[in-house]
């Protein structure tokens, strides 16, 4: 929405968990911050305590998750804090953790989002910058595709999820415009999935030890094990979620219209590299409040 106010939390609150990859137990602790200090994570378990902050230009190529990265420091499993700020509209925050992996939680971004509603999100003076989107633009790779479009107000993502009808998981679509009412009602509930093949990949290679099937979403070939869908397009959901926080990485409000097919985390992070270079070079596009 152009021209909002920027947006912090009154108070520090924390979520505690483990790491869905490493194990890793972990405390996750949110810090009020000023006007225009952005999202920043920090190492408070290294020496300095390194700060990196989430900007698409501190990315690192990781499979199925999203890595911050800066200088020797880095942190990773960061998608689901940043759709949870994201979709709450909480722009400044430092974001402290004692480990190198965020905690997975249920797999979703409630957690996250609840932790942050109980830190009272609060206003602040300045204005958030928004980068309204003039032409359509289209990423196009390995059999997904994400395109970016004018939209007349605020964001909406749509994600269409067709893995093919071979798939355990079922063809379908999740649409919605963002904001902090319908993130809290129908994207942070929505958790991460797996197919039961992957998971015994993943243990296979040391990851994952401690999840179970009540963790997150695992597909075997009647659906979900031990567990009932939230919705009944959960994933394609939980694929809008991530698209939010790896969006997120740009820096900025985005006005204009988000369809994903198919796309991950290397998509996302595309898309972010794009607004973030036309925030910056074409100025513009942008809408600086007065
Ligand atoms: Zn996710």
């Amino acid at each position: 929405m152009p021209g909002r106010f920027q947006q912090t939390i009154s108070r520090s609150t924390s979520v505690k968990g483990f790491g869905l990859f490493t194990n890793a137990d972990v405390c996750v602790t949110f810090q009020p911050a000023g006007e225009n200090h952005g999202i920043v994570f920090q190492r408070v378990d290294l020496p300095g305590q390194p700060k990196i902050k989430a900007c698409i230009t501190n990315i690192a190529a990781e499979e199925r998750r999203t890595k911050l990265v800066d200088g020797s420091a880095s942190v990773e499993m960061v998608e689901h804090v940043l759709a949870a700020l994201a979709g709450l509209q909480i722009d400044n925050c430092l974001v402290q953790v004692d480990a190198p992996e965020l905690p997975g939680c249920d797999g979703s971004a409630l957690p996250y989002a609840a932790a942050l509603l109980d830190g009272e999100p609060v206003a602040q003076r300045a204005k958030r910058e928004t980068l309204v989107l003039k032409d359509d633009h289209v990423i196009e790779d390995d059999n997904a595709i994400i395109s970016a479009s004018p939209y007349f107000s605020g964001l909406r993502i749509s994600y269409d999820l067709n893995y093919g009808t071979d798939s355990v998981i079922p063809a379908q679509l999740a649409d919605f415009s963002i904001d902090p009412v319908t993130f809290v009602s129908g994207i942070a509930s929505a958790r991460t999935f797996v197919l039961e093949q992957e998971i015994a990949y993943l243990r296979s290679r040391g990851y994952g030890e401690k999840v179970s099937t009540s963790d997150l979403l695992v597909y075997g070939e009647n659906g979900p094990v031990d567990n009932e869908l939230r919705a009944h397009n959960e994933c394609a959901r939980h694929k809008l979620l991530d698209c939010l926080g790896d969006l997120s990485l740009c820096g900025c409000d985005v006005q204009g219209h988000i369809r994903a097919f198919r796309s991950g985390h290397r998509h996302n992070h595309l898309l972010a590299r794009l607004v973030y270079d036309l925030a910056r070079n074409k100025t513009t596009a942008v809408e600086r409040a007065a």
